[in-house]
């Protein structure tokens, strides 16, 4: 007898995370079944999948009771505001989409019987004292400062899951999602990557926070959900780093920026942030052991293709 097609569910699926899983999952034969609030996603994101007969789309919040019909197989919880200015503006809804909306989401899965994974972060460890951060790390978060928000929510979804899984022998996985960029990302959704590109463009000053001597990895978005959609397949329920281990200061990420954009932009320096993390790089041994997964898309060829997507866009 042929096996039936997997049943899917993503949150957050016009997002830019959500809508390349969602893509993802089509190519793996899955129906897909997206919700949305457009809150921070766009429907450009998933524009390309209107007509496709394994596609359907919700638009809903997510913390608002989910109702199925269908059987689902797995549920995968993207749906948040992500980037510091959008959480920075919509700290309650943050707050409600990692909290009411993630309880939704177990409870959608409990329902059927489906297999959970979390979309979690990197943020969860806060602005870390160990470094490179890995998985058994508690993390040093302010719970009171402007990214309390996002990450105290991230980290009760993670407290959430776990209890599903514990009490109610939900099959979780949680996945700790380090700094990623490609095409989809919002153009204005201040993160450095969307930022830095489209100042250079513009040949507009590119504006460094601080010093820029804080470091971040970035991690090629193909590289990601490939690292995502193993895990979930995975038998492994304790949270896994995903991300480049590849660390750099964000002025050196300024001036890479601008070579290869071979734009006039010059640097200029800005008011750090509060509590913006000063280091950041995923230890990613638990991925390379349990998951057979290393990220593979080099920055250069990454960027090459988040250009030319910006491009279109500027
Ligand atoms: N950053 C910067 N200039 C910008 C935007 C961001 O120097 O125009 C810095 C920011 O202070 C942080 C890093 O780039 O240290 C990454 O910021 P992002 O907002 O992308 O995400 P984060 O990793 O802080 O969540």
């Amino acid at each position: 007898m042929k096996k039936q097609q997997p049943t899917s569910v993503v949150t957050g699926a016009a997002g830019f995370l959500g809508s390349h899983l969602a893509d993802l999952l089509l190519a793996r034969r899955h129906k897909v079944i997206g919700i949305d609030n457009f809150v921070t996603g766009s429907v450009d994101n998933i524009s390309h999948l209107a007509g496709n007969p394994d596609f359907k789309f919700i638009q809903q919040d997510v913390t608002e009771f989910l109702f199925l019909n269908e059987t689902v197989d797995y549920v995968w919880h993207f749906a948040s505001p992500a980037s510091p200015i959008d959480y920075l503006e919509l700290p309650i809804q943050t707050l409600k989409v990692g909290s009411l909306g993630t309880h939704k989401a177990l409870g959608l899965a409990k329902e059927k019987g489906a297999r959970f994974l979390l979309a979690s972060t990197s943020e969860i460890y806060g602005d870390p004292l160990v470094h490179p951060q890995t998985e058994d790390y508690w993390g040093n978060v302010n719970t009171i400062g402007p990214r309390g928000c996002y990450d105290e929510a991230k980290r009760f979804a993670e407290a959430l899951t776990m209890a599903y899984h514990r009490e109610h022998r939900v099959e979780t996985r949680i996945v700790r999602i380090f700094n990623t960029y490609g095409p989809r990302m919002r153009l204005n959704d201040g993160r450095v990557v969307p930022a830095f590109i489209s100042q250079a463009l513009k040949n507009k000053p590119v504006t460094v926070f601080g010093r820029g001597r804080q470091t971040r990895s970035f991690c090629y978005v193909s590289d990601l959900i490939e690292g995502i959609f193993r895990l979930m397949m995975s038998n492994y329920d304790l949270p896994v780093n995903i991300g480049n281990p590849n660390e750099m200061t964000m002025l050196q990420f300024a001036g890479q920026i601008i070579r290869v954009t071979r734009s006039r932009s010059k640097i200029v320096f800005e008011p750090l942030p509060q509590d913006d993390p000063k280091q950041r790089r995923p230890d990613i041994t638990r991925a390379r052991k349990i998951l057979k997964w290393e990220p593979k898309v080099p920055l250069a060829s990454g960027l090459t293709q988040t250009i030319k997507y910006f491009k279109t866009k500027v």
